[in-house]
């Protein structure tokens, strides 16, 4: 289980503007397919007994692009193994895009800079119930966030896949409400399935707290629906992990 750490996101910002991101010098272990149309890489990172994150942070991946240059693209940190010294990370094959080009070439003993964790749509537990919402790209963040909540929890989880053998098995101790929206061969992006689920969603009693992540415009029409039935900004968690047009990167959604 991840130990409590610092939020990296709120060190004073590099002069571009950017947070001073620790940087670690990881290498590959392994990659190979996984679950949901992943592929997973571990990482040995030097000094591995220091590192410390909260589920549902991410690294920047400094992947190699195809002009000879790197690129920084996000991804959340599955898991922690201390005493193997690795971190893993699940990478969406999406397409033949610089991250998932990267972990499918990725071979033991390539070299790879990283650099954080950062990301504040982590697990707060000054809640009653807690409603994850997020697409592929946010399984990774979902499932190790509901593995590490604290028993009785009471979590509600929707996530969209493309198909049900798109769906994985989530781990967790919490009291889980489960439910995967399926595009069934319509492209991931913009649309309405997400937040079609969530307005019908009815509102536990007691205080909630929302994570909602995924395709920007998707996250902000959530959140602008959770906002209008009364839940304030500060409970609701909320990032872009990607949207079309957009190369790496993140969104911010707090409008
Ligand atoms: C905090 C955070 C955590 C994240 N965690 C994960 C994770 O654990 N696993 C993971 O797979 N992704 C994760 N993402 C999303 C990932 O960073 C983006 O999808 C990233 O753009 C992928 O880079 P790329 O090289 O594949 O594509 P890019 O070069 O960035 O983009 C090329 C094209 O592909 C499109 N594109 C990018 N992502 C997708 C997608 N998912 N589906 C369809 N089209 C897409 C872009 O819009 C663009 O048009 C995370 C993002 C954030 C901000």
């Amino acid at each position: 289980m991840a130990e409590p750490s610092t939020r990296d996101d709120a060190k004073p910002a590099a002069p571009s503007g950017r947070p001073q991101l620790k940087v670690w010098a990881a290498r590959v272990r392994a990659s190979s397919d996984a679950p949901a149309n992943m592929r997973r890489v571990i990482l040995e990172i030097p000094g591995a007994e220091q590192f410390s994150y909260e589920p549902g942070q991410a690294m920047v991946v400094m992947v190699p692009l195809a002009d000879g240059t790197v690129g920084r693209r996000d991804y959340t940190i599955r898991a922690l193994d201390r005493a193997a010294g690795t971190i893993a990370i699940d990478i969406l094959k999406h397409g033949e895009t610089p991250g998932p080009a990267w972990a499918i070439a990725a071979k033991p003993g390539d070299t790879i800079e990283i650099k954080g964790p950062r990301g504040k749509t982590v697990f707060s537990p000054r809640a009653d119930w807690h409603l994850l919402t997020g697409d592929e790209t946010c399984i990774p963040a979902i499932a190790h966030i509901l593995e590490t909540m604290p028993a009785g929890t009471k979590a509600h989880v929707f996530i969209e896949v493309d198909t049900p053998a798109d769906e994985i098995k989530l781990e967790t101790r919490a009291e889980l409400s489960l439910v995967w929206l399926h595009r069934n061969g319509a492209p991931a992006g913009p649309g309405n399935l997400m937040s079609d689920a969530v307005a019908e969603f009815e509102l536990p009693a007691g205080r909630g707290q929302a994570y909602i992540i995924g395709e920007t415009s998707n996250v902000r029409r959530q959140r602008q629906d959770l906002v209008a039935r009364g839940l304030s900004r500060e409970q609701i968690l909320s990032e872009g992990y990607w949207r079309p047009g957009r190369i790496g990167g993140h969104d911010h959604v707090d409008d």
